[in-house]
């Protein structure tokens, strides 16, 4: 993509590009089977993230829920042999060295590149990567279905562990999409019960296939959302939202119990915070390779089903458009 615009547009071009080059001795270079599509992506083409300085450099490869085949490895590789199956998440590198890094936070690294928008992300046939930031991927987890484990996926996992989940409590997952429908599995592996909550009756139909105890319909009346909710299950002991609206975290906040906890997973402003129910907002972004490494063992140890639906590297620009008109049952993903 040479050119942020709206993605009616078709923005993506098919192009010839060079093949990346190891340029470290931990570098590898891996021939891509299949990249997810994130609302970020979205977001990044449409130029909506041109304010936070993303994309750093155009043309720009999107892209940065990947899995490919090691190709070739630099001299200094030790734990990644050329023909294995890994996975790349957004966090493409961090330092390994700051205050973040050595606590193992590096999601928060001052300077983590991120696959797909500081460096060439996974809408390609080939990819750059380095060992320390790749996850090997088990024989029985393919790679369409593997792919979204890799954004969706540990976003998801690691929002479930920021709303401390307990057996018993009600945990409120807000917005099923890719993320959310992730959530709402892992929520449930941890004992919790899982209400789930979206405006649209398809994804709400989803989350009860994948195991929500119960659905209530988000609306623009929020007194009235609240009343359901209130009058079917009472006040949650979390929430995650996952919906890009500072309503819907708005109404998330109201639907906890004093003392609880709400997860943000995306962008918004908590606006009317009830200071003295002593609430507690977190922020979750992404995760770190130890978040990532966990998610694979259980997702390959588990019956944690990925949706997807597959469709060629050519199709970027219409699959992209149908997500933004929120036409996509949870995850698209891409095949070169
Ligand atoms: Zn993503
Ligand atoms: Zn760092």
């Amino acid at each position: 993509m040479s050119k942020l615009a709206p993605i009616e547009t078709r923005p993506l071009k098919m192009m010839s590009i060079d093949k990346p080059k190891i340029k470290t001795k931990n570098g590898l270079l891996l021939e891509i089977e299949a990249c997810g599509v994130c609302r970020s992506n979205l977001h990044l083409i449409e130029g909506d993230w041109k304010k936070y300085g993303s994309p750093s450099q155009l043309p720009v490869v999107p892209g940065h829920e990947v899995v490919a085949i090691v190709k070739q490895i630099g001299s200094g590789v030790k734990n990644i042999r050329m023909g294995d199956r890994v996975g790349i998440q957004p966090l493409f590198s961090s330092c390994l060295e700051c205050e973040y890094c050595a606590v193992g936070r590096e999601n928060l690294c001052e300077s983590a590149e991120i696959t797909g928008e500081s460096v060439q992300g996974g809408y390609a046939e080939y990819i750059s990567a380095l060992e320390e930031f790749v996850t090997p991927i088990p024989d029985n987890l393919d790679s369409e279905h593997a792919a979204p484990l890799f954004c969706p996926g540990i976003t998801a996992y690691k929002a479930v562990k920021a709303s401390e989940p307990t057996a018993g409590g009600t945990i409120g997952v807000f917005g099923i999409g890719g993320v959310g429908h992730l959530a709402i599995q892992i929520a449930k592996m941890q004992g919790a019960r899982v209400v789930a909550t979206s405006r649209a009756k398809k994804h709400l139909d989803l989350a009860k296939k994948l195991g929500a105890d119960n659905v209530i319909v988000y609306q623009d009346s929020q007194e009235q959302f609240l009343k359901n909710l209130k009058k079917e299950e009472g006040l949650l002991d979390s929430a995650i939202v996952f919906a890009p609206s500072d309503k819907v975290i708005d109404a998330a906040i109201r639907s906890v119990k004093k003392g609880g906890i709400v997860v943000l997973g995306v962008l918004g402003n908590v606006s009317n915070f009830p200071t003295f129910e002593e609430k507690i907002v977190k922020g979750s972004v992404i995760g770190t390779r130890k978040d990532m490494a966990d998610l694979v063992k259980l997702a390959a140890n588990s019956d944690l089903k990925v949706v997807v639906e597959t469709h060629k590297l050519a199709e970027a620009n219409e699959v992209l458009a149908r997500l933004k008109k929120s036409q996509v049952e949870a995850r698209a993903v891409l095949v070169p």
